[in-house]
């Protein structure tokens, strides 16, 4: 799912709102910062019928104020027949369990309060304010990208982080040679001997004030072998709400994850090495949410599992190689009118605000500088800092290159002078875009994947060599038509290319800047049984690219095949690439009605003309070009 209004207003009804019982407007706990021993918890009346929240959100009238007493009156009065004295005194001390003992997997057992470590630490890495480089643009951004994010666990460090706290059947790994270029991950196993695995990932995140918006997202990247198995939908993503500093436990939202893993193996198996295993991919999971009450200070996340039910101990474990949290914007629109009454405010964005940059494509200026003028001398930057002020409308407001504009360049790949790299390097700058005048979208990329990779070159049984190429650091830069044109003399690929309609090489790039490449590699031969578990593999010019549907690029690119799917790039000749779906649960390779064509496109007064990537399925992203192409888009690199 992209970060769209509808498509929160379609998730909610996945989430499982719980109210409790005790909500209390806020006291001030001196205690704080999280101390051990707590005060006691905030009273809570019996008889009463709305928590004093509520009651401020809903503004009640006077009248009604009245009214509420005397229905409080009379059912405590009932309340007095029905209980007994000592109930009645346990009542006023009483405090719900943790909410996701009582509402999703974990470890079985009561949570009083918040098991917190002594010091609590910001949970955003430091290591990513490392390395500076920004040879594009020399701008003063590394401050503004950092702030941008909350990176919970990027997977960089050596070390798990303090405030991460595991339990069960899970397992940090530090890095290791795995089969990809993750430096560290945190394994759920889902095989015990008892046949009842289960575990979890718990982090707090106190929330500054400066942080505190109306919309937050929740995402992570993680992979589901092939063996991984649970005998019951209990694989969740969940946030819980506190308020006085972590103490009081409100509500929260949660997300249940296994149902989407079952679906991608069996939807996306032919997208796999072989046709087999495509759902076993690096993928992001994501959800958003809004906090409900002004006085949520603490935010408690949690991905666990239960009923761990593989028979097998080989392949039988989720990876997780990072989790992050950060605000998002959210745009106004008559399905998101904000509830009055809540003090967090991230305003939505006025859809009047947004400045029109041609084509589909609008920006939301900071309020400081409310209008703009774009001009070849002073043209508008994009980059990792203010992407989420980049608007592409397709039906949704997405904000497509959110959070995929950055990249670490790894261990073991090429630098852009061809050096291998000898520890991993942030690098803010992967993609940046700029927009001189209403034509055209101007993309600079080096072309690192933001996401894991296989080790290449790639050694297979016994030191055979497989892929020799390595993964290097480039200089891209393409021009993307804001208007597309279609071509009246546009051809089409045959079976095998042999027309040429499509160069050999690059043919568009993905949303994080990596290059699309037809299904050949040299010679004509069919390379798309041969990628990573990210769908891409390096050419012999050790520029990584995909042949085929990239499951793994990075969010906002998550797709539960629910709807028409996101956005994940543009073919040379500026139409839009979407993923594979076109509406819930069918693909639009599948379609019967408004089928694609030949070169996987096809038109609807939503998406305009769009090309499909097709799983398993020739030419798996794009055809041909149906528009006019930019030539320089096949110039070399710097
Ligand atoms: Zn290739
Ligand atoms: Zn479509």
């Amino acid at each position: 799912m992209q970060r769209t209004i509808f498509g929160i207003l379609t998730l909610s009804s996945l989430f499982i709102f719980f109210l409790t019982i005790e909500a209390q407007p806020p006291q001030e706990n001196k205690d704080f910062p999280f101390s051990k021993e707590k005060k006691s918890p905030p009273k809570f009346k019996p008889g009463m019928v709305l928590p004093p929240f509520a009651m401020e959100v809903l503004e009640l009238t006077p009248e009604q104020r009245t009214k509420l007493k005397m229905l409080e009156n009379k059912v405590s009065a009932e309340l007095n027949k029905i209980l007994s004295k000592e109930q009645l005194n346990q009542m006023t001390t009483l405090r719900p369990k943790g909410s996701f003992e009582k509402n999703g997997p974990g470890i079985p057992g009561e949570r009083k309060g918040l098991n917190l470590p002594d010091q609590p630490s910001n949970p955003i890495n430091s290591d990513y304010n490392k390395s500076i480089n920004l040879p594009i643009f020399q701008r003063d951004n590394l401050e503004k990208v950092q702030n941008k994010f909350g990176i919970i666990f990027p997977g960089e460090s050596k070390n798990l982080p303090k405030s991460l706290k595991l339990q069960g059947n899970v397992e940090f790994k530090p890095p290791i040679q795995f089969k990809e270029f993750v430096p560290a991950t945190i394994a759920l196993d889902s095989h015990s001997s008892n046949l009842s695995a289960s575990g979890s990932i718990r982090f707090i995140h106190p929330l500054k004030s400066e942080e505190k918006k109306r919309w937050y997202r929740i995402s992570f990247r993680g992979m589901a072998e092939r063996n991984f198995n649970l005998s019951s939908d209990s694989l969740t993503l969940q946030v819980n709400y506190f308020s006085q500093k972590g103490t009081n436990p409100l509500d929260g939202v949660k997300k249940e994850l296994y149902p989407l893993i079952l679906k991608d193996r069996k939807e996306l198996a032919v997208n796999g090495l072989w046709n087999q295993n495509g759902g076993e991919v690096w993928k992001t999971f994501a959800f958003e949410f809004r906090l409900p009450f002004p006085e949520i200070d603490t935010l408690e996340i949690q991905l666990g599992f239960k009923n761990g039910h593989a028979k097998n101990a080989l392949y039988s474990k989720f990876y997780v190689s990072e989790i992050r949290l950060y605000p998002i914007e959210s745009m106004e629109t008559k399905q998101n009118n904000p509830k009055k009454g809540s003090s967090i405010v991230s305003d939505p964005v006025p859809i009047e605000r947004l400045i029109h940059l041609g084509g589909r494509w609008y920006y939301n200026p900071p309020t400081n500088t409310p209008s703009l003028t774009i001009s070849p001398t002073n043209p508008l930057i994009i980059d990792a800092s203010n992407a989420n002020r980049l608007f592409y409308k397709d039906g949704n407001w997405t904000n497509p290159f959110y959070e995929n504009m950055t990249a670490w360049l790894r261990t073991g790949y090429l630098d852009i002078q061809g050096n291998q790299v000898s520890k991993d390097r942030f690098i803010p700058d992967n993609v940046v875009i700029e927009f001189r005048d209403k034509q055209m979208m101007i993309v600079h990329a080096k072309n690192i994947p933001n996401h894991p990779t296989a080790q290449f070159p790639e050694y297979r049984n016994g030191g055979k060599m497989g892929n020799p190429s390595y993964i290097q650091e480039h200089n891209y830069t393409y021009y993307l038509p804001l208007a597309p044109k279609r071509n009246p003399n546009a051809i089409a690929m045959d079976k095998t290319n042999s027309n040429r309609a499509l160069p050999m090489g690059s043919t568009g790039i993905a949303i994080n800047g990596v290059v699309f490449y037809n299904p050949f590699d040299a010679d004509n031969f069919d390379a798309t049984n041969l990628m990573d578990r990210c769908c891409g593999h390096p050419s012999p010019d050790n520029r990584y690219h995909y042949h085929k549907y990239p499951v793994c690029v990075k969010s906002p690119f998550v797709d539960e095949g629910m709807t028409h799917s996101p956005l994940i790039g543009f073919a040379f000749d500026g139409f839009p690439i979407y993923g594979p779906y076109e509406a819930k649960s069918l693909m639009a390779k599948d379609l019967k009605k408004n089928a694609l064509n030949e070169f996987n496109m096809h038109y609807d007064e939503v998406h305009g003309w769009h090309y499909h990537v097709t799983p398993g399925k020739y030419p798996y992203i794009i055809g041909g070009y149906w528009g006019e192409v930019d030539r320089r888009n096949f110039r070399k690199g710097r």
